[in-house]
């Protein structure tokens, strides 16, 4: 084969809070463990969560996991699986206490305890009082959350691969997985890791919108890798639209300001989520507050020469506190804005945020596919945590803070699981003869190709198609030219051409992987998207505007091959507890 080859016993693609919680574990089992990532770990998108991670210690107010669990079933619209929102809602107190004995620097309270604030949808005894559930390092909790964890791993020797991409996953003729080619960015060496377990953890895909918070690396390469080895991709119909990205530059403000007290207005002036949200108001569920928000807009009451925004007004709660609880909001605001937010208001509308969907896993980490002759069966050596898996904690709509708490809570869950079964797997499994003959070929097309179109180009038009046809609101006829346009899309980006082949920092080559990797996200979500004819969660459509349990109480399972969707139903029963019933979801 002619290419370099190491062997670990685990490889981990992705060095943000997941990957990196997961690894820490491994490699403090004496394990030999890689991580890959595409840039610096404390890069990663983790260290941009602001407001705070979720776990009920009840520092504040009252709190404890069965309300946690209520909510957050509720929050996702009751198709998340209840015996992993139950495993995740009981370990949140362990793990934070963990991450704070792991030295990560929370803010306090008076009384020395960690200090937290209110969040959307975290409720008091089922539904009813805002409860302050968010743990929060000031507005920067991921930072501290990854900072923590990396220097943990240093210290764990875990072997970071810095500015390695994986390109694919290996799979042999039993469908279990071996490894990942890579590519090292700065010089475009390609090799094989071989490995007994091989974990994802790479992050998500907001980069398909052209307006979002996610950082330019969240290219959705987990899933793209997945979907090409065969491995169908869950709820990617369900994309979480964050009320408030600042107006024109996509930076999140975190809900975290409404935690401690700001609202919207519209352009009267009118505070308008009580008309939406009696109970809940500017704390209800994100797709909750982003839809009113988009009503207004449409309605005529929007902010600005084009009506096109609205504002978000923190300047009651003064100075010092904007300074002392928010200081990153106020950065931000002050540069992304060009407004100070202790004097006027902050121009907002609806971002995309968060995939719910991704790889199919069980709350092991385990990986799970109709696979060999059984319809759910795990993949042996194979496992997803972070915003790349579906566990399904978030079902239809994620609660602010529930993403930090999931890559704490199954990032450890599937290090353990790892360590239990490469027990009984002592031995690497031969790499089959043809292991990096797909990324390869796919290298060796685009250095060949001639008069190709450009990369940046087919890539706008991707996410142009998702803005326009995928948004906070679905159209029928939208949803079906969109999924035309994305297949032609997708057609396009078969024919790109890099113009730039100096490997001077190998930016052009590394935006045509990920290119590849965008548009399996892209068609996954606006396919799955035009077949489920129901309002859940993030998923609104205009046509159908009523949940549908009857016919679609179900979880999408999209195949990249054939662009074929299946279904498999939601889990209602949790481990310990009585199941929550279906009810309609008010706030
Ligand atoms: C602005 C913002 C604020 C947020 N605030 C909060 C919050 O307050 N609370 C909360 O709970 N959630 C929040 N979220 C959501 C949450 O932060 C993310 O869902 C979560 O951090 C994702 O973590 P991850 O470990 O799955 O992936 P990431 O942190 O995105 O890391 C992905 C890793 O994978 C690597 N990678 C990707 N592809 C490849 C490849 N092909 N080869 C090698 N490496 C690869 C990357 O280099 C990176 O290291 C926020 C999200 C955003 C965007």
């Amino acid at each position: 084969m002619g290419i370099a080859k190491r062997t670990f016993d685990v490889v981990v693609v992705g060095a943000g809070g997941a990957g990196m919680r997961a690894a820490l574990q491994l490699a403090q089992a004496g394990l030999k463990v890689a991580v890959l990532s595409k840039v610096f770990p404390t890069r990663s998108h983790t260290v941009a969560a602001q407001g705070g991670i979720a776990a009920s210690l009840g520092n504040v107010k009252e709190d404890n996991w069965h309300w946690h669990m209520y909510d957050t079933v509720k929050g996702s619209d009751y198709l998340g699986d209840q015996d992993a929102i139950e495993f995740m809602c009981r370990a949140a107190p362990e793990v934070v206490y963990e991450l704070e004995h792991f030295g990560m620097p929370f803010d306090r309270l008076d009384n020395g305890k960690i200090y937290q604030r209110p969040f959307g949808g975290h409720m008091q005894d089922y539904g009813k009082t805002p409860v302050d559930r968010a743990c929060a390092a000031a507005d920067r909790t991921g930072h501290a959350l990854l900072h923590t964890l990396y220097q943990k791993n240093v210290q764990a020797n875990t072997n970071f691969f810095i500015e390695w991409m994986a390109l694919d996953l290996i799979r042999d003729d039993d469908g279990d997985v071996l490894g990942v080619v890579a590519m090292e960015i700065e010089t475009s060496e390609v090799m094989i890791l071989h490995a007994r377990a091989t974990l994802f953890a790479t992050g998500g895909a907001g980069r398909i919108f052209s307006a979002s918070t996610n950082a330019y690396i969240n290219t959705g390469d987990g899933l793209g890798m997945a979907a090409r080895a065969g491995i169908p991709l869950e709820d990617m119909e369900f994309y979480q639209f964050h009320p408030t990205g600042v107006h024109g530059a996509g930076v999140l403000i975190t809900e975290g300001v409404r935690g401690e007290g700001g609202y919207l207005v519209n352009k009267d002036g009118e505070r308008f989520m009580p008309r939406y949200a009696p109970n809940a108001k500017d704390l209800a569920s994100r797709d909750v507050v982003a839809r009113a928000m988009a009503t207004e807009i449409k309605e005529g009451r929007g902010c600005g020469p084009h009506a096109d925004h609205v504002l978000l007004k923190l300047d009651h709660l003064g100075d010092d506190v904007i300074r002392h609880r928010l200081p990153g909001i106020r950065d931000i605001a002050l540069k992304f804005a060009h407004v100070d937010p202790a004097r006027a208001p902050i121009p907002v509308v609806p971002t995309a945020h968060y995939m719910m969907g991704g790889i199919p896993t069980n709350y092991h980490g385990q990986v799970v596919a109709p696979h060999r002759t059984a319809p759910e069966d795990v993949v042996q050596g194979f496992y997803a945590v972070g915003e790349c898996a579906c566990v399904s904690v978030h079902g239809a709509n994620r609660l602010g803070c529930n993403s930090l708490l999931d890559l704490i809570v199954f990032g450890r869950a599937a290090g353990r699981q790892i360590i239990e079964d490469l027990k009984a797997n002592p031995h690497h499994k031969p790499l089959p003869a043809d292991a990096a003959e797909r990324p390869l070929a796919r290298l060796a097309r685009l250095e060949a190709q001639k008069d190709g179109e450009r990369v940046a180009d087919v890539g706008d038009a991707m996410r142009r198609t998702m803005q326009q046809h995928c948004g906070v609101f679905r159209f029928p006829d939208l949803l079906a030219e969109g999924a035309r346009k994305i297949v032609e899309v997708a057609e396009r980006a078969r024919y790109t051409e890099i113009r730039d082949k100096s490997r001077v920092f190998n930016t052009a080559r590394v935006e045509a992987l990920e290119l590849d990797n965008l548009i399996e996200v892209a068609q996954a979500t606006m396919i799955a998207a035009e077949a489920r004819k129901e309002s859940r969660g993030a998923h609104a459509r205009e046509d159908f505007p009523e949940r549908d349990d009857k016919n679609w109480l179900k979880h999408s399972l999209y195949y990249s091959e054939g662009r074929r969707l299946d279904y498999k139903p939601v889990r209602l029963k949790p481990l310990t507890v009585e199941s929550f019933p279906l009810k309609a979801r008010v706030y």
